[in-house]
This record gives C-alpha cells, structure tokens and sequence, in this order.
C-alpha cells in the first residue's frame, strides 16, 4: 500500500507528479491556505505533510495527524511556522529548501534596494497621474549606489548573494552576524561590524536572518532611530522581524528615507493599513523565491525529503532528522 500523504497546496509538477508517483496523496486544492481546524481534520492520518509557510504546525496539529506521521516537508526556507521542539521531542524529521532560493531572493532583495533608492514606485506613479511633462533637473532624485555603504543582518546563503550583487555595483559592505568569523564575511568583501556600527554606518540595510526570538520585532523604535536619516531599509526575511507601527513613524517623520518589503505583518497586509499608501514605501507580495527554475526546485526538493521520510530513509535536506 502507498504511503499516505497531505500537500497542504497545488504545487509546481515538478514535485507533485514525484510524490504520486510515491504516494498515495491528498492535495489541497484552494488557492487559500486549509485553515488550522480544517487542516487537522484533513490530515488525521497521514505518513507525511508537505506544507508551506502559511501552515501553522504545532503540537496540536501532530497529536491530530497521529503517531504513524513520519515526515514534515517544507516547501521553503525559513520554519518558524513550525514548532521544532513539538516534532523534536515526536521523533518527526523536518525537511526544508535550502540553496535553491538562495539567488532569486537575493536577486529580488537587490531589486527592491534599487526600486526604493531610485524611487521606481514613485517614478510609475508619477507618470500614471499624467505629471511628466519634461526632463527634469531637480525631480524624482533618488540614492546612489556607487561607493555607498550597504549593512547586511544575516550574512547566510542569501545575506552572501546579496553582498556578490553589491560588489558589482561598487558599494562598501558592513555586516551583522554574531557568530560568524572575520574571515567569511571577507570571503565576500564585508566587514563585519556590531549592530550599532552597522546602523551608524550603512545607506541601506537589508535583512536576511531567520525569524527567531532574537530577531521578533529587531527593527523596532529605538533601532531604526540609529539609522541615517537617508538610509533605506530592504527587507525579504520574515515580516515580524520589522516592528510595522514603528516603520510608519519613521517613514513619515524623516526617521529615515524609504523602505520595500517583500514581507509584512501580518501577510497580506489589511487593505486599510496605511502602510499601502506611503509614497517612500514599496511592498511586494512575499516573492523572493518566485521564479519558475526556482519554484520548481523547491517543489522537488520537498517532494524528495516527504518520499525519503514516508520510506524511513534519512531526509537529504533536513532542518532537523
Ligand atoms: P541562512 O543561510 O541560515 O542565513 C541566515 C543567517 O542569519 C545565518 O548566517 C545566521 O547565522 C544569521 N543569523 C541568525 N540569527 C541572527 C541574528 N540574531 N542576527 C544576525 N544574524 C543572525 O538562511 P538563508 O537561506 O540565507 O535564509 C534567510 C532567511 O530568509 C530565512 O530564514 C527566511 O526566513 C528568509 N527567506 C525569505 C524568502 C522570501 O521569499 N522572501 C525566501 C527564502 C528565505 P547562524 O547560522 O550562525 O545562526
């Protein structure tokens, strides 16, 4: 008899036509995520879940699914939708995506530092509201980028992607990573620095650390207070990393000049959150690692960690076995 198995969405085929190839499988059908209730009835059960960053998966949802479950398979990078003790201590390997996505996230990080500092947004707008009349010497000036400095928080798989990028455009790299060596974060031409210098210091920083109880809420007040008042922030880690009430107050007093996001808090923001209106502020839809070779990737590999633990083998990409 086939393993049992519950894809929590449609994913690339890529990844599904292997799992049925494996498995008996149950794929969630909606363009929205199962809710929780509705999640832990579905998958009562199963040998393996595969989800996605919009399930929660605690110690509930696993005595739900049963002791017979055998794998967790993220389809991303980045798990802290998932309690990791909770499946620690019921002996569940949890597998993940790393690599795959390390370079369209950076591509998209290094997107949005030059949509905010040359003011793309702004610019379309402009042109929308039939503004644009002429070239203009003294409209729509944004931030150079030669020579600037950029402060990395998380010099991991993308934090380093995105500093190979800046390299290219001849920018000086500070960086933030507590445990990390002098000698890696040279590898990739960064300096690294303590938190405080990097916010003295930087034109614009962006952010690549796990969300984790030391970085809930990081950017808050008092942080972004440290930040040049010209600085831009990027950030495509995790939305609750950037405390929202305290980026629209320095967003709209000068605390500092503009900001993108490719993830919030909540997500998706409530379309009457005043966020959606800044003019210094572009936020795109959680898309770091949306693009077809990538997408594809990480359905494989997803599909390749849930067969490997339906089948009692060790997970080849695996946040924890
Ligand atoms: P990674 O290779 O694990 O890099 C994370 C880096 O952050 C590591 O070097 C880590 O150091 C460092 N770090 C951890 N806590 C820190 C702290 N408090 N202050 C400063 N640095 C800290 O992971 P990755 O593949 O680069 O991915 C990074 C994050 O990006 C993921 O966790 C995920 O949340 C997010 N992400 C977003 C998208 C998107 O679509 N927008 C796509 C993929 C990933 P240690 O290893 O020493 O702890």
């Amino acid at each position: 008899m086939k393993p049992k198995v519950l894809v929590t969405r449609v994913i690339p085929d890529a990844g599904l036509k292997r799992i049925q190839q494996v498995c008996e499988a149950d794929i969630w059908p909606e363009v929205m995520p199962p809710p929780y209730s509705v999640l832990k009835e579905r998958a009562r059960g199963v040998d393996g879940l595969l989800c996605l960053i919009t399930d929660r998966v605690d110690g509930d949802l696993l005595d739900a699914i049963g002791p017979q479950l055998k794998v967790i398979s993220q389809m991303a990078v980045g798990v802290d939708n998932i309690d990791l003790n909770a499946a620690r201590v019921r002996q569940i390997p949890v597998g993940h995506t790393p690599g795959v996505l390390t370079e369209a996230t950076a591509d998209l990080a290094f997107a949005l530092l030059l949509a905010a500092g040359r003011r793309l947004l702004e610019s379309v707008e402009y042109i929308r509201a039939g503004k644009w009349r002429t070239w203009e010497p003294t409209t729509l000036l944004g931030a150079d980028f030669s020579g600037a400095t950029l402060g990395i928080v998380g010099l991991g798989r993308i934090g380093k992607a995105v500093a190979r990028r800046a390299a290219g455009f001849d920018m000086r790299l500070l960086a933030y990573n507590p445990t990390m060596t002098a000698d890696e974060a040279a590898a990739v031409h960064a300096r690294l620095v303590d938190f405080d210098t990097l916010l003295r210091e930087s034109d614009f920083i962006s952010i690549h650390t796990p969300l984790t109880p030391q970085t809930r809420g990081l950017f808050n007040r008092d942080v972004l207070a440290k930040m040049k008042p010209t600085a831009i922030l990027v950030n495509t880690a995790r939305g609750p990393i950037v405390e929202m009430e305290a980026l629209y107050n320095a967003l709209t007093t000068g605390v500092i000049r503009a900001a993108a996001l490719d993830v919030t808090d909540p997500e998706p923001l409530p379309p009457d959150s005043p966020l959606l209106s800044l003019p210094n502020l572009t936020i795109v839809p959680h898309i770091g690692s949306a693009s077809v070779w990538t997408r594809d990737q990480m359905a494989l590999m997803a599909a390749e960690n849930l067969i490997a633990g339906v089948t009692g083998r060790p997970l080849p990409h695996a946040v924890s076995q």
